[in-house]
């Protein structure tokens, strides 16, 4: 097996094989016929390269499910995927109030997966340092630790595309200016990918989820802030510094001056009107405090709770039917908790983009519940990790086992 990867690594350029396993870093699993299209090679040069990565165990081959992959129903074909020899990824995704920590292959299934709770605006340095202990402790529970190639690092924050620093401001308090990915780095002395955690949800939710294979989506993640993650033509769209998808401060309706502070200074920002926080004060009187998952249950019985839901998604729906103008998505993905109750949230944001948005635009948008819920944004950590891995193999193919 080791020979193979050696042979494979050691060749300058472009090789079948290396191109083969490029493509299937980071994909559940793909076809011949997918391969031949991506990579541009032969049939004759993929099905040599593929019987050379199959003999090696670094490929698996599975019979795909009818239908669900090349869309002819009733014609089972054969899918590819890279194994857990051909290396690991690990990732830890940091909420306000917890982190995430999963180890899986590069053909992101996943192996071990932990959630604690966490305050990460109490201090960065505590942190990483949990994100550190938590992803050596999730390391010992796989086999072969020391096949991981890369980690991916999700924040609830901007990220400089400049430099990878956290954008400095109110929206994670002692972490600004920091270079956390870097941090990380030190520590397990692996290369670690980050991104916002909205743009790794709608990695996930395109990869493996709701949208798989759209190329234009909107993926909203409505939690304790909101943000968007945007897919265009296929790729993470950042913009210019990593800015972009920040529309939680963006302000709603309203006569100017007026409404409630938001905690970035401004006033009627979106995620004052419809983040998972405001949700619930809006609750407070008639339910008292709540937690989200118990708002999930209530959305199903209770006309008040779907009335809040509805009016939040309004808001949202406010601000999204302005982007759908501009950006002209195919799917518009509701994320975080409140995807469990999207029933009332979907409705209300649906009646917004069909008030602001081109009929155009606004008709053609399917809007859907995430299908990966809190998951999305460490799968989607984990995609990131996996998709730069490429740059380990690049350096010369030094991976962590090779040593052994
Ligand atoms: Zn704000």
């Amino acid at each position: 097996m080791k020979a193979v990867w050696d042979r494979v690594l050691s060749v300058p350029g472009p090789t079948a094989a290396r191109l083969i396993l490029d493509e299937l870093r980071g994909e559940v699993r793909l076809t011949r016929a997918e391969l031949i299209e991506r990579t541009g090679l032969s049939r004759s040069s993929v099905s040599g390269a593929v019987g050379e990565l199959l003999s090696s165990g670094l490929v698996a081959e599975h019979t795909v499910e009818s239908g669900t992959r090349d869309r002819r129903p009733g014609r089972p074909v054969a899918g590819l995927s890279l194994t857990q020899a051909a290396g690991l990824v690990a990732a830890v995704e940091f909420g306000r109030s917890h982190m995430s920590v999963a180890v899986a292959d590069l053909s992101l299934r996943v192996l071990t997966a932990h959630t604690a709770a966490l305050d990460v605006a109490g201090g960065k340095d505590a942190a990483l340092r949990a994100a550190e202990a938590q992803i050596r402790s999730a390391l010992t529970k796989v086999p072969e630790p020391r096949a991981v190639v890369a980690v991916g690092m999700g924040l609830p924050a901007p990220i400089l595309a400049a430099d990878e620093s956290v954008v400095s401001g109110s929206i994670l308090p002692g972490w600004g200016g920091s270079r956390p990915a870097a941090e990380l780095r030190d520590r397990l002395g692996l290369p670690v990918a980050i991104d916002n955690d909205a743009n790794l949800g709608a990695l996930a939710e395109v990869r493996l989820g709701a949208c798989r294979g759209a190329r234009d989506v909107l993926y909203l993640k409505v939690s304790s802030g909101i943000g968007a993650g945007l897919i265009l033509d296929g790729r993470v769209h950042r913009g210019a510094h990593g800015i972009a998808g920040e529309i939680g401060h963006i302000p709603v309706g309203g006569v100017v001056g007026t409404g409630r502070a938001c905690r970035c200074g401004g006033l009627r920002c979106l995620e004052t009107l419809a983040s998972t926080t405001a949700v619930l004060e809006a609750l407070q009187p008639s339910f008292g405090l709540l937690a989200a998952a118990r708002l999930v249950a209530l959305a199903g019985t209770e006309p008040i709770v779907r009335r809040v839901l509805t009016d939040a998604g309004r808001a949202i729906g406010s601000v999204v039917g302005d982007l759908a103008n501009t950006l002209n998505p195919a799917v518009i993905v509701l994320g975080g908790p409140l995807a469990e109750a999207a029933g009332p949230v979907l409705a209300g944001l649906r009646e917004s983009l069909d008030r602001r948005a081109q009929p155009a635009a606004g008709d053609a948008v399917r809007l859907v519940p995430g299908a990966l819920g809190e998951r999305a944004s460490v799968l989607g950590a984990l995609i990131s990790a996996a998709d730069s891995a490429t740059a380990v193999f690049d350096q010369g193919g030094r991976r962590a086992h090779d040593g052994t």
